[in-house]
């Protein structure tokens, strides 16, 4: 079974998170197009390979933390300075 490594709980297993989708940047709305803008509401990436992703401890904390996950693998991948 998959664990997530939560900052605040410690490792627990990863049905107490809700996945939330990879990190993407909020462009600055006054130095956007139209186009540019419409990319960041709608359209979604599909990543195969590393990406970092959002995950919501629903179960646990009720925070946001950030995971580092191979998609190909299902792997996580600690961050620095975190032993698993
Ligand atoms: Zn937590």
């Amino acid at each position: 079974m998959m664990q997530l490594s939560c900052p605040w709980c410690g490792p627990r297993n990863v049905n107490e998170f809700h996945h939330d989708g990879p990190l993407h940047h909020r462009p600055d709305p006054t130095a956007t197009t139209v186009e540019e803008w419409r990319h960041y509401l709608y359209i979604r990436e599909n990543p195969h390979g590393v990406v970092e992703e959002r995950w919501y401890h629903a179960a646990g904390c009720r925070k946001f933390l950030v995971v580092t996950r191979d998609t190909r693998t299902n792997t996580v991948i600690p961050a620095e300075g975190e032993s698993r």
